[in-house]
């Protein structure tokens, strides 16, 4: 497979880019680094026309939104409180899964008035708060969330759980469940119709990675 435009894939280190290395090599694209091991920002793959870029996973739905970055792979939860403004979500790749839930003490109580939840995920924690006509007070955090309940800062959180294990360790549990979480694939709107061939092939080879994944 040859790619005629230039086309830069938008990525952030850690466990995204593991999870998603092995569908962009099913699909031909191999990376010419490993992104845990080197310091650039940007990585050549063994087509001369794909790039990747790496960069925070928030930032990922903004790149791709001002098409810094043709494609990109980023947490439903990101893209949420993104919005999704300038993108497609054409595939879910199915990696970095995860829950969203509501947590707290074990004796907490969700029926308070004026419930304040700590979150990182603002959007996601509006909604679902509002889809039950509860009111809320919701207190923005960039991270460590688990720390809100003890030090009295919230009475709940939200906040994506794996295996619960840092709950856990806290003295907290998992309360509600909210959604599943897991990594989709984004494309800017304008490549998507400048670029169609190219971003379409791109796209039908990771939807067949995916599915051979299973
Ligand atoms: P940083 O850790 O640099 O603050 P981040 O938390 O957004 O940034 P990661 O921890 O790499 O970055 O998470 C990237 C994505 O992986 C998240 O947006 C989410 O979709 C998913 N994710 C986060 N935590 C977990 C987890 N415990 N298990 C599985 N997937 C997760
Ligand atoms: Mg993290």
């Amino acid at each position: 497979m040859n790619f005629s435009t230039p086309i830069t894939i938008a990525l952030s280190k850690g466990r995204i880019f593991r999870d998603t290395l092995p569908l962009l090599e099913r699909a031909g694209i191999t990376p010419a680094e490993d992104a845990d091991k080197t310091r650039k920002l940007i990585l050549d793959t063994n087509h001369d026309n794909v790039k990747l870029v790496l960069i925070r996973a928030t930032d990922v739905p903004t790149y791709v939104q001002w098409g810094a970055a043709d494609f990109g792979v980023t947490g439903k939860d990101v893209l949420t409180e993104h919005g999704g403004e300038g993108l497609y979500e054409p595939l879910d790749l199915q990696i970095a899964k995860c829950q969203m839930w509501v947590a707290g003490f074990p004796d907490a109580d969700l029926s308070l008035r004026r419930l304040r939840v700590a979150t990182k995920y603002v959007r996601a924690a509006r909604a679902y708060f509002a889809a039950r006509g509860q009111q809320v007070e919701i207190i923005k955090l960039y991270g460590s969330m688990e720390l809100a309940p003890i030090v009295g800062l919230s009475d709940i959180i939200v906040d994506l759980v794996e295996s619960g294990n840092t709950l856990k360790a806290n003295g907290l549990v998992p309360l509600e469940y909210m959604h599943d979480i897991s990594s989709r694939l984004v494309v800017n709107k304008a490549s998507w119709k400048m670029k169609h061939a190219d971003c379409s092939v791109l796209v039908d080879r990771l939807r067949e990675a995916v599915e051979g994944e299973k």
